[in-house]
């Protein structure tokens, strides 16, 4: 369904991207208030506004989502439309930089590939959210058999033409694939876009094998180290900076939420691990030095020009602190 498929991969979608693609008026789909959908409570903190949308805090699990969104039928418009040509939510020029950046993408593939390949069982792999079908085709010249889903026909479009996969275009109750039927199913950068997060998770653990693995991976987003420190660089109350991609994520995940979320779901966490967001936005987009006061200035340069950001990145990744959040589950049957 999103973007970007590989950790320390790219935030396509991070607003500040800068990427080619239109800008629209975010605020401007019916929307509908919701409570926690962790715990189920109604009561929350708002925490900050966001191109009109409330950023919240449940207060009694903590965990912060968008306590009103968009309807679901509104975002489905969107992934089906705008999406993929967007600049600031979506993921605007996917498939140039897939060529042009071909072996950071690689590199990151083939990580991908070796943290799957203890699960592999008889090779069977479904991927939702699956976008242009990069990373299956490069799971598929490993001998893995490879199925996508993707909500939008013009991605489902490109990996059914150009890549010749087999992918569903359609939401996943809809793909009716058979019970027990993948030893692993790729949930990367989807989890924090859904309405209806349980329904896709207990179809995800239909359609695994008894013993077959999920892979979930989203941003740590808001109470990030990083975020917090960005928070207090520019005098703002920690988790209330712009965080990716609103009104299209509606949660945002710590460690420790998203494992929750997980058990809700019926999965048991039996493996963590941490990534960096952000490799390929680098190159495509560096972050501007000279902007802001003088202390901004001073700490852009040594942060992200003179590579304290890369030493810390490595440090963060290795102690489970990197803004990627990957986990990997079983469904308890
Ligand atoms: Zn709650």
């Amino acid at each position: 369904m999103v973007p970007v498929k590989i950790i320390d991969l790219s935030r396509l979608d991070k607003s500040s991207s800068g990427l080619t693609g239109s800008f629209m008026d975010w605020s401007k789909f019916p929307r509908e208030d919701v409570r926690c959908k962790l715990c189920g409570a109604s009561k929350a903190e708002t925490l900050s506004i966001q191109r009109s949308w409330p950023v919240s805090r449940c207060k009694k699990c903590g965990f912060i989502y968008l306590s009103s969104r968009p309807v679901e039928s509104a975002l489905e418009e969107m992934y089906n439309k705008e999406y993929y040509d967007s600049a600031d939510v979506g993921y605007g020029g996917y498939a140039d930089n897939f060529i042009k950046y071909n072996s950071i993408f690689t590199e990151l593939f083939n990580r991908r590939a070796e943290n799957i390949e203890p699960f592999r069982g008889q090779s069977r792999l479904l991927e939702v959210g699956c976008a242009h079908g990069f990373l299956l085709d490069h799971l598929r010249k490993r001998q893995w058999k490879v199925k996508g889903l993707e909500v939008s026909p013009l991605a489902a479009k490109y990996a059914k033409e150009e890549l010749n996969l087999d992918v569903f275009c359609g939401k996943l109750e809809n793909a009716l694939y058979k019970t027990n039927s993948f030893d692993v199913v790729l949930l990367l950068d989807v989890l924090e876009h859904l309405h209806r997060p349980f329904e896709t998770l207990k179809e995800i653990g239909r359609i695994l094998t008894s013993d077959g693995v999920l892979v979930v991976q989203c941003p740590w987003e808001l109470t990030h180290w990083e975020e917090i420190a960005e928070a207090r660089l520019k005098k703002m109350k920690p988790c209330t900076i712009t965080p990716d991609a609103i009104p299209a994520h509606l949660y945002f995940f710590g460690p420790d939420t998203l494992e929750a979320f997980l058990q809700k779901g019926g999965f048991s966490t039996f493996k963590k691990q941490s990534g960096n967001y952000g490799a390929i936005r680098r190159h495509i987009k560096p972050v501007p030095i000279n902007v802001g006061p003088f202390y901004e200035k001073f700490f852009r340069f040594v942060y992200f020009k003179a590579g304290l950001q890369k030493l810390v990145y490595a440090l963060a990744k290795t102690f489970g602190k990197g803004n990627g959040l990957i986990r990997y589950a079983r469904y308890k049957k």
